[in-house]
């Protein structure tokens, strides 16, 4: 069984690759019967952002992807906000310091930026230059004690070691030298675990609690990758066993540009409260980037993906593909009509409410009762299998026959112009239609006078002329629903 973990820092929003990352830790503890776990990493005080906890759990648990220990539930190894977990890395660092394998240093920001910014113009490598390393203990504690401000650096080891990802072989990359030359003096990484506010860096933090919290997968976005061989180092450091680890593909737009705030709005409210996607269209949906199936079908809900995850993942970037989300939204629409229930009733609230604030309650009421509109939706989507995308969509393209509006804002016929055998045909039925009497005027009377001027299809014998009496007969259709209610869609009666 895995234990995974997704450890997100209260920095912004929820995003299309960061759900997937969650997602894939999730389905790879269901899968194998293990626990997921959520660790809010707020190590970063000036970046953490008011509120963005409270949206964190509310999009994760939106989208099904409830944890087993974290904030909020609990579990054997809270606290699980870095903010509350200061003494354990306060502990930590004291056995990295006490074997040597860290040590203060009390530099000034000043000289490491003045360092920094010389070898930064001179297009060399940034760094250490471990002038701190040598101080004899009793001194840098002494100091230390009396409240001089300084950091806490990883003495790093001469080179990093390799480890093997699941997703990118062995080493991934990044496994290098940590020890670079500038002329002939030395710059070494030599990161920084805490810093002069005694808060742990990212690095630090991380290992510390994958190690304590017991996890056993590292699934993550790729640009941590580099970061790893550092994560393994520090493994070693204290002696003990790293996780596996597992970096998944950026992802990019059809133009290749990594997805950003600026070229593509992926924030999961923009999914869900702008465009009315559906939870496990997303997980779908998101579960598709980068890891490939077996199946002959890519409609899978959370249960299904949990049944068959595995961690084949390609390496290389991930396009993403909007399309995709599109038609997945649509199979799941249909899904949710077909199995009724509450996800199906959750459409239709949906559908009303839209109705309801377009055209007002008394309108919509006295043309559509609650149950009406419910068969309506269900046989838009089961029998006529017309397309939903969301209840804004549904309504505006479909629904909008009701009101009139259809006939307001008709738009040029857009099937086929009805051939020729169907003009007298529709000649037929306008005088029909006149003709019958008031008290006939109901569903069984129109569909009988309808069904007599089919194309009929019993008379063709060949496949071809089958086909061509039935797309005549659709077409009349279209036809009739275009010219009576201004639209080429619309429920059977
Ligand atoms: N806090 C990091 C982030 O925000 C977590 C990276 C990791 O999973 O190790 O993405």
């Amino acid at each position: 069984p895995a234990r995974t973990r997704f450890a997100p820092s209260p920095t912004g929003n929820l995003h299309l690759g960061s759900i997937r990352t969650a997602l894939f830790n999730y389905l790879l503890a269901r899968r194998t019967g293990g626990q997921f776990l959520l660790r809010i990493e707020d190590t970063d005080q000036k970046r953490t952002i008011p509120g963005a906890e409270e949206r964190l759990f509310r999009d994760l648990r939106w989208a099904g992807l409830h944890w087993d220990e974290g904030p909020e539930v609990g579990g054997p190894c809270g606290p699980y906000r870095q903010s509350d977990r200061l003494g354990l890395y306060e502990s930590h660092v004291r056995t990295l310091l006490s074997n040597r394998k860290a040590y203060r240093c009390f530099c000034s920001a000043e000289r490491i930026d003045k360092l920094n910014r010389l070898r930064h113009d001179k297009g060399l490598p940034l760094g250490y230059d471990r002038k701190c390393i040598d101080m004899p203990t009793h001194e840098a504690d002494d100091r230390a004690a009396k409240g001089e401000s300084h950091v806490i650096r990883f003495h790093v080891p001469k080179d990093y070691p390799k480890y093997n990802d699941l997703v990118y072989g062995t080493s991934g990359h990044g496994a290098g030298k940590s020890k670079q030359y500038l002329a002939d003096e030395p710059v070494y990484d030599d990161p920084v675990l805490i810093k002069s506010d005694k808060f742990p860096t990212y690095h630090f933090a991380n290992v510390v609690d994958d190690k304590l919290m017991d996890v056993t997968h590292v699934i993550r976005g790729s640009e941590w990758m580099s970061s790893t061989p550092l994560h393994v180092a520090l493994y070693h450091a204290f002696d003990w066993s790293p996780p596996q680890y597992g970096h998944v593909p950026l992802l990019v737009d059809v133009n290749r540009q990594k997805l950003s705030k600026r070229n593509f709005d992926s924030d999961i409210s923009s999914f869900r409260d702008k465009q009315g996607i559906f939870p496990e269209t997303l997980t779908n949906f998101a579960a598709l980037l980068g890891w490939s199936h077996q199946r002959k079908n890519d409609v899978m809900d959370l249960p299904e993906l949990e049944k068959i995850f595995d961690l084949k993942i390609t390496k290389g970037n991930t396009m993403v593909a909007f399309e995709k989300l599109t038609f997945l939204q649509e199979a799941h629409a249909r899904r949710r009509v077909e199995a009724g229930g509450e996800p199906f009733e959750q459409m239709v609230r949906d559908v009303a409410l839209e109705l309801v604030n377009k055209y007002g309650a008394a309108v919509v009421t006295r043309f559509i009762g609650k149950r009406k509109l419910r068969d309506i939706v269900a046989d838009f989507l089961h029998i006529r299998s017309l397309p939903y995308r969301n209840s804004h969509q549904f309504v505006e393209g479909l629904l909008i026959f009701l009101f009139n509006d259809g006939i307001k804002r008709r738009q040029p016929l857009d099937v086929a112009v009805p051939d020729v055998a169907v003009y007298p045909k529709l000649r037929v039925a306008a005088s029909t239609f006149f003709n019958i009497p008031e008290a006939h005027w109901n569903r069984e009377t129109l569909r009988d006078h309808l069904s007599q001027l089919h194309v009929s299809d019993d008379v063709a014998t060949t496949a071809e002329a089958k086909a061509q009496a039935k797309a005549g007969t659709k077409a009349l259709y279209a036809f009739l629903r275009w010219a009576l209610l201004g639209v080429e869609s619309s429920p059977d009666a």
